[in-house]
């Protein structure tokens, strides 16, 4: 009688816990339909490990197949593969990388060697360094690399690829799809706050707002954002972040003539009230990263 009340009570937990999964499955990746071939796999709030399932995911589905840009992070793998699927029973043959990090590179390894890997030259060499892509792993490679620029497909299969310089990284690539006038920022534009700088791959926050600028300068006819992160936004969203970062950097430079250190110069950094709908959540890191770059550099 006992055994079966335990087994009882499990079942019930069992259909729980699978319930709960489900309702949090949905709330880490949401599917969201720009056009017909096009469709992004939303992103979460990373810092909360219990839904964070990496960036935002572009699904570009062509004649012949499936074109991702990035791939979230690996733990969420199955729940990922179930989202690609529920919009094309296509196969994947292309893998476009915006960055190296592992929550837009998690999932690489996931559709077999014969998928294309395009990236960025340093990306390529930033992910080589990843515990992820070593020994077999190293299959999983980007095969396909730039420097600059790179054209893939035509027509209303074009996308362009480019790098303008370092910021996030040293290897952020902006991916433009003309046909849809779509733009993926990778985390070059992550969300409305204060840029992740990650110094260890090439990252500049001096770099930065001359980054920004060329691709502002040298894009056009863009009328729909997907950061890396956050929910879509407009061409003029990734103007004024250009904006935001420049005035940034000035503030940095500004407090550290005047003799702060870093973490006087965060707290006494407030760009909220110029730039609405911003946080200021990564600030503290940002400053942190550039007084580093800035104390490395006399010349400065
Ligand atoms: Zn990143």
């Amino acid at each position: 009688m006992k055994r079966m009340f335990v087994l009882g009570l499990l079942l019930v937990i069992g259909a729980l816990s699978i319930a709960a999964a489900a309702q949090q499955t949905k709330q880490v990746i949401d599917v969201q339909k720009v056009a017909d071939n096009y469709y992004v796999l939303t992103s979460s709030t990373p810092g909360n490990d219990a839904t964070f399932s990496g960036g935002n995911v572009g699904v570009f589905i062509t004649n012949n197949g499936v074109i991702l840009v990035d791939t979230k992070l690996a733990a969420w793998g199955q729940t990922f593969l179930d989202r690609v699927k529920s919009v094309t029973t296509k196969p994947v043959t292309m893998i476009i990388n915006t960055h190296t990090h592992g929550d837009h590179t998690g999932n690489d390894d996931k559709f077999g060697t014969s998928v294309e890997i395009v990236a960025q030259e340093n990306t390529k060499a930033n992910m080589a360094k990843m515990d992820a892509f070593k020994g077999d792993k190293a299959a999983f490679l980007p095969k396909k690399t730039f420097k600059d620029t790179l054209t893939l497909g035509s027509g209303k299969e074009q996308i362009n690829l480019y790098y303008f310089g370092a910021g996030h990284t040293n290897g952020d690539a902006m991916v433009y799809f003309p046909s849809l006038r779509v733009l993926q920022t990778g985390d070059l534009f992550a969300r409305k706050d204060a840029p992740r700088i990650d110094p260890a791959n090439g990252g500049s926050g001096v770099a930065y707002p001359q980054t920004l600028s060329k691709a502002v300068a040298t894009l056009k006819n863009v009328d729909v954002v997907v950061p890396g992160h956050s929910p879509l936004m407009k061409w003029s969203d990734l103007q004024e972040y250009q904006r935001f970062t420049a005035d940034l950097l000035n503030e940095v430079q500004t407090a550290r003539r005047a003799g702060k250190n870093a973490d006087a110069a965060a707290a006494s950094i407030n760009l909220t009230g110029k730039y609405k709908g911003y946080t200021s959540e990564g600030l503290k890191l940002a400053v942190q990263a550039i007084y580093g770059e800035l104390d490395a550099s006399r010349t400065r």
